[in-house]
């Protein structure tokens, strides 16, 4: 059976009977039908005194262009959780629309380990991919508006750094010309459009602790420079209290289930690449209140989703992770082994082995921020049970355990194990997690401590020009920001088909941009897209309502 099927065969409960079941009283959920709501502030604000659950991170080894699951190991290893006995709460990102339609896979987990209704999940939702969209534009057409009306605050044309966004996989929409058809429609400039996962009100959206905290980090979103390169911030266009205002609903995190009738957190869903790639702080701070374990899902293999969660997202929200679950397929260990695309599906024990370098880098990486951690295996049908102990007999020289994970094909009976292992590692206490650098290293010297540490390389490069940038930056007083690495997920260098774990590389730095809102510095290294486009067959082509009115090929 499809996921669609799955889902749609499953029987749902009621959503303030699955919020009940973390004791969040019927009255503090806003119901958006009989599936999904979202938790009051009302309600957040009385929880706040509340003693924390702990913590568990799933990443990944570096994926295959399918993704290995961690979506899918979340939903399973929270289900797994749930299934012993512990109180638990799942939190994931929201699914942009845009990708639906273009190459197929969803972002709700798949098999019998998804969070549902997955046709609202991926598609609009509650509405909050709306609001940020809104808000984002809201500024834009501050900034041209502020221009037309005798730019008092001196935007050089040529250097506004903020674009428009929508949830749209368009790639015609990259770089356009706004201000065109005659004096009354503003001046002339060029601008483009991003999807608006990518845009930075999305990554303050999730970084934010609260309303106030959201206003304050959305007036300093920096949106273009004067002749003289000094920055206009959103605060000078008076920006950040009506964007707040578009946001307020939005911000409160959305709650749904399992299939399993576990309750999920679904909030917010910021790019892996420009930005940190986490749900939001408010859903996970929420759920540690309210379970005794909270099992979330960083974006990207653990060089970048990992790595930015705990150097952002744990470090700004002054979260202390527990434990880590490191997901590793077959397939991909075996394209690591050098096994070309088309024959992954065929038996390779040696080519396994092989492979099994990428996950160690990996473990010994998340182990380096002082976070225990496991791997799950998350199995495929055609997984052969030689190549599963090849996997278990490298994991068991290198001194971390392996458990395969059928949650897929069998929902939480498939995690059992791991969720045992998993509340075995957290219960024996010895988590220890502190952030890669502190915050006084300087910006150049972060960047080279990631590239070296985790990527296993030997030194990052840059233009003079970039370098000057760093060393601008850092006399303009974002020194303490953390980087953001935009960099390829196929690879721990910058380049894609380098797999294993490759040493010796150089990171070539490409481009420094300043989130001033977010608060971090995003070092681009490599080709970044900020607009998808679709492929030449869209999955929009088989996309279709049945004669019932039902969607049919959403996954
Ligand atoms: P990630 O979050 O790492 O990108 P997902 O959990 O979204 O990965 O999974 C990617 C795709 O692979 C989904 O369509 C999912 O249904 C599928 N998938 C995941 N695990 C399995 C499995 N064990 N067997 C078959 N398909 C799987
Ligand atoms: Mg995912």
């Amino acid at each position: 059976m499809s996921d669609i099927e799955i889902a749609r065969a499953a029987t749902l409960n009621h959503i303030k009977d699955v919020a009940a079941k973390i004791d969040i009283p019927s009255d503090a959920i806003l119901e958006f039908g009989p599936y999904k709501g979202k938790v009051s502030y009302d309600y957040l604000k009385s929880i706040e005194g509340r003693k924390d659950g702990k913590l568990v991170l799933v990443t990944a080894i570096t994926p295959t262009p399918a993704g290995e699951g961690k979506t899918t190991t979340t939903v399973g290893l929270g289900d797994g959780l749930n299934r012993i006995g512990k109180k638990t709460a799942i939190c994931l990102r929201e699914p942009s629309v845009g990708p639906c339609f273009g190459v197929k896979g969803g972002a709700a987990g798949g098999g019998y380990a998804q969070v549902v209704p997955m046709e609202d999940i991926n598609l609009h939702f509650t509405g909050d991919f709306h609001a940020i969209t809104s808000a984002h534009n809201l500024l834009s057409a501050l900034i041209d508006n502020h221009i037309h009306w005798g730019n008092e605050l001196n935007f050089d044309l040529r250097r506004i750094a903020w674009r428009r966004v929508m949830d749209m996989n368009d790639r015609a929409l990259r770089s356009i010309t706004v201000g065109q058809g005659g004096p009354g429609n503003g001046f002339v400039r060029e601008d483009g459009f991003d999807i608006t996962v990518a845009s930075e009100v999305m990554a303050i959206f999730c970084l934010a602790r609260d309303l106030q905290d959201l206003e304050d980090k959305l007036g300093k979103i920096v949106v273009g420079y004067t002749r003289e390169k000094q920055p206009i911030t959103a605060k000078q266009l008076k920006a950040h209290g009506p964007m707040s205002v578009l946001l307020r609903d939005a911000l409160m995190p959305n709650i749904v289930q399992t299939l399993e009738h576990n309750p999920a957190f679904i909030h917010g869903g910021p790019f892996a690449n420009i930005a940190h790639g986490c749900n939001s702080v408010m859903a996970t701070k929420s759920a540690l209140k309210l379970g005794d374990y909270v099992v979330t899902e960083a974006g990207f293999g653990a060089d970048l989703g990992a790595e930015k969660f705990f150097d952002i997202k744990c470090r700004k929200a002054g979260l202390k992770p527990n434990a880590a679950v490191v997901v590793a397929t077959i397939r991909a260990l075996k394209m690591h082994g050098g096994v070309a695309k088309d024959n992954l599906g065929e038996e390779n024990v040696e080519a396994v082995r092989k492979g099994c370098a990428n996950l160690g880098r990996h473990v010994r990486n998340v182990k380096m921020f002082g976070v225990p951690a496991v791997v799950g295996i998350n199995r495929f049908s055609k997984d052969t049970d030689a190549e599963m102990e090849a996997v278990k007999e490298y994991c068991r020289e290198l001194g971390v355990e392996a458990i395969v994970c059928s949650h897929w094909a069998d929902g939480s009976a498939g995690t059992e194990e791991l969720a045992h292992k998993v509340v075995e590692l957290v219960e024996a206490g010895v988590d220890q997690y502190a952030p890669l650098y502190s915050d006084d290293v300087p910006l150049w010297d972060k960047m080279r401590t990631i590239a070296m540490q985790l990527y296993g390389a030997d030194d990052i490069i840059a233009d003079k020009k970039v370098r000057e940038r760093f060393r601008e930056l850092q006399e303009q007083g974002y020194g303490h920001f953390p980087i953001c690495v935009a960099k390829t997920q196929y690879s721990f260098s910058t380049d894609p088909n380098l797999k294993g774990a490759p040493t010796g590389h150089v990171v070539p730095i490409r481009e420094v941009r300043v989130s001033a809102g977010a608060e971090f510095l995003v070092v681009i290294c490599g080709e970044i897209m900020t607009m998808p486009g679709l492929p030449r067959v869209p999955s929009a082509n088989s996309i279709h309502l049945d004669e019932n009115g039902w969607i049919e090929g959403l996954f």
